[in-house]
């Protein structure tokens, strides 16, 4: 369910940071119908000397006991599970996908495939709305007390949220207004990141995995579609709006919103390519 007046959805947060509802893109500090706004032909990402993930490598935080599940009901022909999504994380990193962001590297960083170093599930169970807040407060817990591989500017933790919970974030709501986002935790005494991380509510919703033109991808599509968008915008700007950044657009996942592209059997989300002006999709192996 989402709404497209004509104004567009406010974004709270200086930054656009999230993936949107189907039907909708970034532009400039709003959420747009698709076809509003300026041209995204006119896009293009400047980088603003920030951060970027060099050798990102990918550590997976599963909350809630649904997480045990290795089938879903009603049953599905690719059930987003725990392993399955483990696996496509495993191939992203090494995979041809990695290559649709060379173009961007800068003098500090070389942008290579990373690794995935593992995943987790957390308990106790979450309520039913969880805010970004409280996602902070599980990472930073879990950091804390070792449980997970320790932050360093190469590390992306990926927060997955079981079905049936709505994350807010930004004064805007999962499957409403967004169907996933990232971002960075900063001290704000010394000005230094201690963690990325994205968060990737469950898209068994209208919005995300339904769009409202009626067409429909599956769950895991959803969700490895969304996946690939905010692991591509962590590794060109993991600091939202200090990496490369268009204005307008938001980041090279922002321009290219749901427009789908195969990788090796899986769906991702194709990538804002500066060097050739348009969307672009990964080779197949
Ligand atoms: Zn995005």
């Amino acid at each position: 369910m989402y709404e497209a007046g004509l104004g567009g959805r406010p974004l709270i947060r200086e930054y656009a940071n999230i993936v949107p509802v189907r039907g909708e893109r970034v532009s400039g500090q709003r959420v747009l119908p698709i076809g509003a706004g300026p041209a995204v032909g006119a896009a293009q990402l400047t980088y603003r000397g920030g951060p970027l993930i060099a050798q990102v490598k990918v550590y997976a935080l599963y909350w809630g006991s649904a997480w045990t599940s290795t089938s879903l009901s009603p049953a599905q022909t690719q059930p987003p599970t725990r392993s399955a999504l483990d696996a496509f994380m495993a191939h992203l990193v090494t995979s041809t996908y990695m290559n649709l962001f060379t173009e961007y590297n800068v003098a500090r960083y070389t942008i290579a495939p990373g690794t995935f170093l593992g995943s987790s599930i957390i308990a106790p169970d979450p309520a039913a709305q969880v805010s970004d807040a409280d996602i902070r407060a599980q990472i930073q817990q879990r950091q804390t007390s070792g449980d997970v591989p320790p932050w360093d500017a190469n590390t992306l933790y990926a927060m997955f949220l079981p079905s049936g919970v709505t994350v807010q974030e930004g004064g805007s709501l999962s499957c409403d207004a967004f169907c996933g986002y990232h971002d960075a935790v900063i001290d704000t005494l010394s000005g230094q990141a201690s963690a990325y991380y994205a968060v990737l509510p469950f898209p068994d919703c209208a919005g995300c995995a339904a769009s409202a033109d009626g067409s429909q991808i599956s769950t895991f599509d959803a969700l490895t579609s969304v996946l690939s968008h905010e692991v591509a915008e962590a590794i060109t700007d993991p600091v939202p709006g200090t990496g490369w950044y268009d204005d307008q657009n938001g980041e090279i996942g922002d321009i290219c919103a749901w427009q789908l592209a195969p990788l090796d059997g899986y769906t991702v989300q194709q990538e804002w390519s500066n060097a050739a002006g348009t969307c672009v999709a990964p080779a197949q192996q």
